[in-house]
């Protein structure tokens, strides 16, 4: 039985797209390996929304040669699609295939053996390529329900590697998520490249918020089994219609992630974002003012071409003024074809780098605040099952995104249940609150 491995970069969309390859992979006949030595066939799905991610790519490819010489080795994901030559002209790859042909990578197996550079990367028009509804093991799934992005924000590569807007339909998403709670999932992650504008591109258009009104008129999720967490929304797309079926739904766990990039209105008018600090703060507070508990995550990037020290400082102070609970920093990328790329304002590396540290020291400070404010509190929490490494106790996810560590020696086939939980302090060396699940006369 032939032997393939699919190793994966970057962020949600391409680990769901991936198990759907690994998926189709197995069920023709391939024995997946969870690692490229051994395999027959290697397949890489790439990430370019930074130039880490290229260089990550590149050295994951030399690697595997180095280590499995004789594999026939496949390239896809955003790299392929907007950079095909840099992967083709490496040596490293017998197959570069696009992101349009990813999900039938089986079609194009035979091309293999065929002699020559061979890329087969076709311009992203069609309609949202549709992969199903992989079914990991685990107990929560991602669900990529979106993709590509038409904003061409100044910074981003994303469009040009994933091609405008384009929404799988509502029947096929409805019937995607019987699927997962068919087989017992206790949440799904709703996932897309620009979640927001769902729906747009179908006729008759429809919106995120149709989306989860339909979700709830025709499957009705029973809250005690099963949570749906929406991934990253833009800040203008979490409108009042959306905010309303979180009022109305309580299936939809109290967590939002919104990707800000800047605290400085100067900077997010240079990026092109489409709101500024002052509509962002009023959005923020209106959540935490319904949602005292949510979980309240942003994107921040530092260095933006034109960044100016008092640009950041002004920015670092909104942020600590916002009660949000947590941050993803990323430092800027400068990406090829992007319109920031041409500023001639890049800020310098160790600027770029003391920013970053800031901003991450004021996001420890934030997470630890939420989980401090926190402790005492009653939680719905699913039960993972893959264990703490360190202490085999089995891991859980809250609903407003709080990781913690059950009780040693609790039944693992607990996995996949939302469990009523109250958190407490950290007593572990991992710095994970504990999750003491409550007993029926607490619950
Ligand atoms: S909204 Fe902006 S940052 Fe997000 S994927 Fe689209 S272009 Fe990129």
């Amino acid at each position: 039985m032939a032997k393939a491995a699919v190793l994966t970069l970057g962020c949600k969309v391409n680990q769901f797209e991936s198990s759907a390859v690994t998926e189709s992979l197995r069920a023709a006949g391939f024995e997946i390996l969870d690692q490229a030595v051994g395999a027959d066939l290697v397949v890489l799905n790439t990430c370019t929304v930074t130039r880490k991610a290229d260089q990550e790519a590149l050295a994951l490819l030399r690697r595997v040669k180095r280590l499995n010489p004789a594999a026939k080795v496949v390239a896809t994901g955003c790299l392929a699609q907007s950079n095909p030559d840099l992967l083709a002209d490496s040596g490293l790859v017998t197959l570069v295939l696009g992101q349009g042909e990813k999900a039938g990578l089986l079609d194009h197996l035979s091309d293999l053996d065929r002699p020559g550079r061979k890329i087969r990367v076709a311009p992203l028009t069609g309609p949202a390529a549709d992969f199903g509804t992989p079914g990991p093991a685990r107990t929560r799934a991602f669900y990529k329900i979106q993709d590509g992005c038409s904003a061409f924000c100044a910074y981003c590569a994303v469009p040009r590697s994933r091609g405008p807007s384009r929404s799988l339909d509502l029947d096929r998403v409805l019937e995607g998520l019987r699927s997962y709670l068919g087989r017992g999932l206790g949440e799904v992650v709703l996932c897309g490249i620009h979640l927001g504008h769902w729906g747009r591109d179908l006729k008759p258009a429809l919106s995120l918020a149709e989306l989860l009104h339909s979700i709830d008129s025709e499957i009705s999720p029973d809250p005690e089994l099963f949570r749906l967490r929406l991934s990253s929304v833009e800040p203008p797309e979490l409108d009042g219609e959306v905010l309303t079926a979180y009022e109305m739904y309580p299936w939809l766990a109290p967590h939002f992630h919104l990707p800000l990039q800047s605290g400085s209105d100067r900077v997010l008018e240079m990026m092109g974002r489409p709101y500024r600090t002052a509509q962002f703060r009023d959005l923020v507070l209106r959540l935490k003012e319904s949602w005292p508990l949510a979980g309240l995550g942003l994107d921040v990037m530092a260095g933006f071409p034109g960044e100016s020290e008092r640009d950041f400082q002004s920015g670092l102070e909104f942020l600590k003024d916002l009660p949000v609970t947590y941050f993803h920093v990323f430092p800027y990328s400068r990406r090829p074809g992007t319109r920031a790329a041409e500023s001639p304002h890049q800020v310098p590396e160790h600027l770029k780098r003391a920013r970053t540290l800031e901003l991450k020291a004021l996001n420890l400070a934030k997470r630890r605040a939420f989980a401090e404010l926190n402790c005492g509190r009653r939680q719905q929490a699913l039960v993972e099952n893959t264990p703490h490494p360190a202490s085999g106790r089995l891991k859980a996810l809250t609903g407003n995104y709080l990781p913690a560590l059950l009780p040693a020696g609790l039944d693992s086939a607990l996995t996949g249940v939302l469990l009523p939980v109250r958190l407490e302090a950290p007593a572990n060396p991992w710095g994970f609150l504990e999750a003491r699940p409550l007993g029926a006369g607490e619950i």
